[in-house]
């Protein structure tokens, strides 16, 4: 039997908080609860929006909460020759094209007013426009319906071409995007078990697409509740933050319950290797309704 391996995959883009720890905690109950091994990799591929020393910080509070992973940190910011290799096997298979489209060009082309993520019409698919210059690159995305299961949310379906068109797996800012970077890195790293944030729901089958056409394993997939903010509104890295100067032995333990609360899994207030060790036995409610 292969070993189970997860991992937490945070973006050093400020401290963790309670939306992130909810997912270090998580990923980390689904694979010591199957006695594999978890590993950390810092996300750190878009150097505009990473924090210097967040990532010091992130892996300072995962000490603190007695989140112990296995084998050396990896960041991303390291490794962009997997990343492309990876499109160069795309584009020896037909699967990946330079796109000259700007943001504006986008816009202007989508049927939606303002839509977050436009559909791509596909502009560029068949080559570039006279007079255009390569920005990005994209992934010929299947026409066709993907289905992937959640171990929480059950089975997932869509169309990638219908939903958002050939999706971009190099920005025309330099980096690779996270959608190529993850999946070469979760298959690189032998990761079999994928549990993160409910947000990254709606990137797995683009991830899964991209391992079909890389000739990579799917692992499993599990995406934890979202954590929303009082106004309802999903919390993002401003609100809820824990940095660590403020966080005495008190609030640490309260703030591993209340991750462990949104888990499902109410356990008392203790050291936290101890919360964990409780919450680990309790570990087959995490499952949800699968
Ligand atoms: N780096 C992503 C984030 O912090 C998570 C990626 C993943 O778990 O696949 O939101």
């Amino acid at each position: 039997m292969t070993r189970i391996v997860g991992r937490f995959a945070p973006s050093p883009t400020g401290p963790l908080h309670l939306g992130s720890l909810v997912a270090a905690v998580g990923s980390w109950l689904f694979a010591r609860a199957a006695g594999g091994r978890w590993l950390v990799r810092i996300e750190d591929l878009d150097a505009p929006r990473v924090v210097p020393g967040s990532a010091d910080e992130i892996l300072a509070a995962l000490k603190l909460y007695a989140l112990e992973w296995d084998g050396e940190i990896v960041r991303q910011s390291q490794r962009s020759s997997l990343y492309e290799h990876a499109l160069q096997t795309l584009r020896t298979r037909g699967l990946a094209y330079d796109c000259g489209c700007s943001r504006g060009d986008l816009q202007r082309a989508a049927s939606a007013p303002v839509s977050a993520e436009p559909i791509y019409p596909g502009t560029c698919r068949d080559g570039l426009p006279p007079g255009r210059a390569a920005r990005a690159v994209r992934f010929r995305a299947p026409d066709q319906t993907i289905r992937v299961h959640d171990v929480i949310h059950g089975s997932i379906e869509e169309n990638i071409a219908e939903r958002v068109g050939d999706f971009v797996i190099k920005r025309a800012d330099g980096p690779y995007a996270y959608q190529l970077a993850v999946v070469v890195d979760d298959a690189e790293q032998g990761v079999t078990q994928v549990v993160r944030g409910g947000d990254l729901l709606s990137s797995t089958v683009r991830q899964v697409a991209l391992q079909r056409a890389l000739h990579l394993p799917t692992p499993s997939y599990a995406h934890l509740p979202l954590v929303l903010g009082p106004d309802g509104a999903k919390l993002g890295k401003r609100d809820g933050a824990l940095p660590l100067p403020t966080l005495d032995e008190a609030r640490v333990r309260n703030t591993l319950a209340a991750a462990l609360h949104i888990l499902g899994i109410d356990v008392d207030a203790a050291p936290p290797a101890e919360m964990l060790q409780m919450a680990l036995t309790r570990a087959p409610e995490l499952h949800g309704k699968s």
